[in-house]
């Protein structure tokens, strides 16, 4: 089952390039495995799938320790600085920065460590207020300050798009993350890459490769819908 859902998405990815007029190449799927077993995942790596997403710290780390060790996994939820510990030199990317107490609290860790981070600033676009994440007019000031941070590099922006029925509804939202990673690339901060947009989830990760997406996160379309109340 999760083989033909991988073949699906990716299927979707390469007709969303096509229209795009990307290379297939630029954009990396990341199988977002939370709450789901390690044999699921298991079956996503014998199809050849290297790139999965954790939202919990713990889980990420456990999985982490069973699994072959050459998953990159990639951190998308919210970051408590007391979990900070449980992801880092196991996380290839955290994607979920937007703060600059988090940024310093994730620097700590890698200084004492002696390792680095990459990082990816998290943008509210939408301004939901349900969600994590920076407004839009605030980013900017935010990556200035991360930048100075020696041990963390940022890779660009990530954004959580609202919930839609239609996810033409979310194009908007992904123009905009787009432009403003352009804009902040092109001010040539020390330290600071623009070279990921990670966004697009299963309802509209073929708008977002559209506008510029380099990773799209697929939970649901690849692993089915998850039930919080066994897991
Ligand atoms: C759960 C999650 C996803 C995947 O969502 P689906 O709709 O199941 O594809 C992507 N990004 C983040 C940050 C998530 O928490």
């Amino acid at each position: 089952m999760v083989k033909d859902n991988l073949k699906i998405v990716e299927e979707n990815i390469r007709q969303a390039c096509l229209r795009a007029g990307r290379d297939l190449s630029e954009v990396t799927l990341i199988s977002v495995s939370k709450t789901k077993p390690v044999e699921m995942i298991e079956e996503a790596y014998e199809y050849g799938k290297r790139e999965f997403g954790e939202n919990k710290a713990q889980e990420l780390k456990e999985k982490y320790e069973v699994l072959p060790k050459d998953i990159r996994w990639h951190f998308i939820g919210h970051l408590q600085t007391n979990k900070i510990k449980y992801i880092i030199d196991r996380a290839c990317l955290i994607h979920s920065v937007d703060s600059l107490h988090l940024a310093e609290a994730i620097e700590k860790e890698c200084v004492k460590r002696d390792t680095e981070a990459d990082i990816l600033v998290e943008v509210n676009v939408a301004q939901e207020e349900s969600k994590f994440g920076l407004k839009l007019e605030d980013t900017l000031a935010l990556v200035q300050q991360i930048s100075r941070l020696e041990h963390l590099h940022i890779k660009g922006l990530m954004t959580i798009a609202p919930f839609v029925e239609d996810p033409e509804e979310n194009r908007s939202i992904f123009r905009q993350l787009k432009q403003l990673s352009v804009d902040i690339g092109a001010k040539n901060i020390d330290n600071v890459d623009m070279s990921v947009l990670s966004m697009g989830m299963t309802g509209d990760y073929q708008v977002a490769i559209e506008e510029g997406a380099t990773h799209v996160r697929v939970g649901t379309g690849i692993f089915g819908e998850r039930n919080y109340d066994i897991k």
